[in-house]
């Protein structure tokens, strides 16, 4: 495969180091951002009850930007971008509750809806997005109205020969992340490196046709003991008490780490893959289906096949490796991946695979992502 460039996308978050000035600021412009966003949705209700019609995100910003002299003065205190982005992610709430109620109708959407719901304190402060002038240094980042902002992590954001979009700040227990949006010209080397499928699996992470199996560290589950306990913990404490304030940063801390360890694992591994295989086969698994089965239920949602998926597909654009979805109908576990002979019936119990034609015995997962690799050659 020869080399090839491409104009990409890419968002890089790390973490800010703010002093309280900052902090205070940060906070009042997330505040803002929270309240335009439920203020818009106020108005899009009732708007459609009255009319049948519900107005976009310009007419609210030009609303609210007549209310702003009278009505809500203290949002001169922040930068215009934190309410007009709000309103902007108010639309694509909107825009994909639509979109997940058509794949309803049509039969391929069996989660939520997800209708926009109101913005509370209690899931934390929240975020806000800003626009314009942003300007990245080797150990800060310059936003508007905040001004220069320290970064705990140095030379990590993209100085140079890169078009910055967007920056989004979003406070997650306690810290505060910058998001930095660019579009960036990717240079994505030869890579050389041999076909592989790639088996996702419940009880290891994944199965590789080379025969390499990833352990699976099941995050959640090791400490969901700990994090129903504290749930337990957080319910049993009078409301407004300081000791529910307490128990409730706890909480927040370990779904923060959970979170944490969950995403280093699949960066990882899709890393490794993006830069190691030329052509990385893996299956279309109907996600939303199997969620419907609740003892795959918890270690799919733990593992994270829908997020895999995602990180592969842009990575390999990084590394000049190329992705291949076998579509879900194709029955990679049910054909001998030796002799091409396919089973009429294989349970998920049976952990081996033994095909009565040619004799081949071999792991079940294993004979699945090799079969999955055979599709690219
Ligand atoms: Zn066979």
């Amino acid at each position: 495969m020869s080399s090839n460039r491409s104009i990409i996308q890419r968002a890089y978050k790390t973490e800010l180091d703010l002093n309280h000035a900052q902090t205070t600021a940060c906070r009042r412009h997330a505040g803002v951002a929270r309240w335009a966003y439920n203020w818009g949705l106020a108005r899009k209700q009732s708007a459609y009850r009255a009319t049948g019609a519900s107005p976009s995100a310009i007419d609210l910003h030009r609303e609210l930007n007549s209310l702003k002299q009278t009505v809500v003065p203290w949002m001169y205190e922040v930068s215009k971008c934190a309410p007009q982005e709000a309103l902007r992610n108010l639309d694509s709430a909107f825009a994909n509750f639509f979109r997940r109620a058509r794949l309803k109708r049509e039969g391929k959407w069996h989660g939520q809806l997800g209708y926009p719901q109101r913005k509370t304190r209690k899931r934390g402060l929240g975020s806000f997005r800003l626009t314009g002038s942003i300007v990245v240094f080797p150990d800060a980042i310059q936003l508007p109205r905040l001004g220069r902002l320290r970064l705990k992590e140095q030379n990590y954001l993209p100085t140079s020969g890169a078009k910055i979009l967007s920056a989004t700040v979003k406070e997650q227990a306690g810290h505060w992340y910058v998001a930095l949006l660019v579009e960036q010209e990717q240079h994505a080397p030869a890579n050389s490196g041999p076909v592989v499928g790639v088996d996702l699996g419940v009880k290891s992470l994944a199965t590789l046709s080379d025969g390499t199996v990833i352990p699976n560290p099941r995050p959640l589950r090791r400490r969901l003991k700990k994090l129903k306990r504290l749930q337990r913990a957080v319910s049993r404490k009078r409301k407004g008490s300081q000791n529910r304030k307490k128990a409730v940063r706890c909480l927040a801390q370990l779904h923060r780490h959970i979170a944490q360890q969950r995403a280093n694992t699949l960066h990882q591994f899709t890393s490794r893959l993006a830069k190691t295989k030329s052509v990385v086969v893996i299956e279309d698994l109907n996600v939303s289906g199997m969620l419907k089965n609740h003892h795959l239920a918890q270690a799919i949602s733990d593992v994270g096949f829908a997020e895999f998926r995602r990180q592969l597909i842009y990575k390999a654009a990084w590394y000049g490796s190329q992705v291949m979805v076998a579509s879900r109908w194709e029955p990679s576990s049910k054909i001998c991946s030796g002799c091409g002979a396919v089973k009429a019936e294989l349970t998920l119990s049976e952990r081996v695979y033994r095909c009565e034609t040619c004799g081949l015995t071999l792991d079940r997962d294993l004979n699945a992502a090799v079969n999955l690799a055979n599709l690219a050659s």
